[in-house]
């Protein structure tokens, strides 16, 4: 078998939770588990994330899937609805629904429901993405009260610049001014805003990205809030290359050996999900060693320089990320961010069953 497996680590998971929990010991926790779990696998995450208040997913059949595997916690479709014939299963099986524009709600008022269903109304408060006109949504918010076909409605908006300067005042004012007139339930906070912005904490948060032990925060070290990282990518050197000085290495010859070099041939590639931006230097972890790739990652190998490890051999264990490479490092290098990495592992390789609940 291939050699490259993505570990996803529960204990890790569990302990994220908890720092979630510990700083925001009134709030909700809704974990925000799309993208099939941030590419962790979704009933995987699930598990680790069991003490859960709820579950954010973007699909209804990703909702099923939980309710399926047993979980009874509150489930949240971030996108609500896409379909009429979605509106009903929702309801039946206690999804309950984003609605962030009036086609949605329309077609909530058309659907012919045996359960009333729960709602997220959500305000665009500046982000721009998804969301009712904050002129509007007051009066929208107050016909929907007492319909009988919604059995709860929360508020929700969505920050933009919770990890930059620019903050969340600017559009956290724009919420309040709209959630004061009611008594409902709130939900605005996202990792970043968990981590800076006591005040947004609410009735709901929803923590992603530091469940998985990444930073939402560029240039902060997840270590740093006493994250866990929950993925550890691990393959295996399967050849090894001697290089004299000026011999190249992969596709193309940007890199050119300004010595001799020792270089292992590593089974992972951008078809992986590794990023193909990698340059020469990004690190990664062998034989109880920080060494770096180099020349062109290819679609199923890369390459790495263990001049300096004598001990690495064919099969040696090599750590992509993990315990001793932050994922952030990787996405550093690569001008991109964490998110982006780990989500790109669900559409590659498999997180194998086998490792459900394991450890390393
Ligand atoms: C993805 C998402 C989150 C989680 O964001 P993180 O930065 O990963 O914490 C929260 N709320 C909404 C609406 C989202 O789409």
């Amino acid at each position: 078998m291939r050699p490259l497996k993505a570990f996803i680590n529960q204990a890790s998971l569990r302990h994220n939770l908890a720092i979630v929990k510990q700083l925001t010991p009134k709030s909700k926790i809704m974990s925000v588990v799309k993208a099939n779990g941030y590419g962790h696998g979704l009933i995987n995450v699930a598990h680790g994330l069991s003490e859960s208040d709820g579950f954010a997913v973007l699909s209804l059949n990703e909702a099923i899937d939980l309710r399926e595997h047993g979980f009874e916690q509150t489930i949240l479709l971030l996108e609500g609805a896409f379909e009429a014939y979605e509106i009903p299963i929702a309801a039946k099986m206690r999804i309950n629904l984003v609605v962030h524009n009036i086609q949605q709600l329309q077609m909530i008022e058309h659907a012919k429901l045996n359960h009333p269903i729960d709602i997220h109304f959500k305000i665009n408060t500046g982000m721009n993405r998804l969301g009712f006109d904050p002129k509007d949504a007051k009066d929208i918010v107050k016909s929907l009260q007492n319909k009988s076909h919604i059995k709860s409605i929360t508020l929700m908006t969505h920050f933009a610049t919770a990890d930059e300067p620019r903050g969340v005042d600017w559009q956290f004012n724009i919420f309040n001014d709209i959630a004061n007139h009611f008594n409902f339930s709130r939900s605005v906070a996202n990792s970043a805003s968990i981590l800076n912005y006591k005040s947004t904490h609410l009735d709901w948060v929803r923590p992603g990205i530091m469940l998985y032990g990444a930073s939402p925060i560029v240039g902060e070290k997840s270590s740093s809030f006493n994250l866990k990282p929950v993925m550890q990518l691990k393959s295996k050197i399967i050849a090894i290359q001697n290089l004299s000085k000026n011999d190249s290495i992969g596709y193309g010859d940007s890199f050119k050996a300004k010595n001799d070099m020792r270089i292992a041939v590593v089974a992972c590639g951008y078809a992986d999900g590794y990023p193909r931006h990698a340059p020469t230097g990004t690190p990664v972890f062998v034989e109880g060693k920080k060494t770096f790739t180099v020349g062109r990652v290819s679609m199923d190998m890369l390459y790495i320089d263990i001049t300096n490890i004598p001990k690495a051999s064919i099969s040696s264990d090599v750590e992509l990320w993990g315990e001793h490479i932050l994922v952030d490092e990787v996405a550093e290098k690569s001008g991109t961010v964490g998110y982006e990495l780990l989500c790109a592992i669900s559409a590659s390789i498999r997180v194998p069953m086998e490792t459900l609940y394991g450890q390393k």
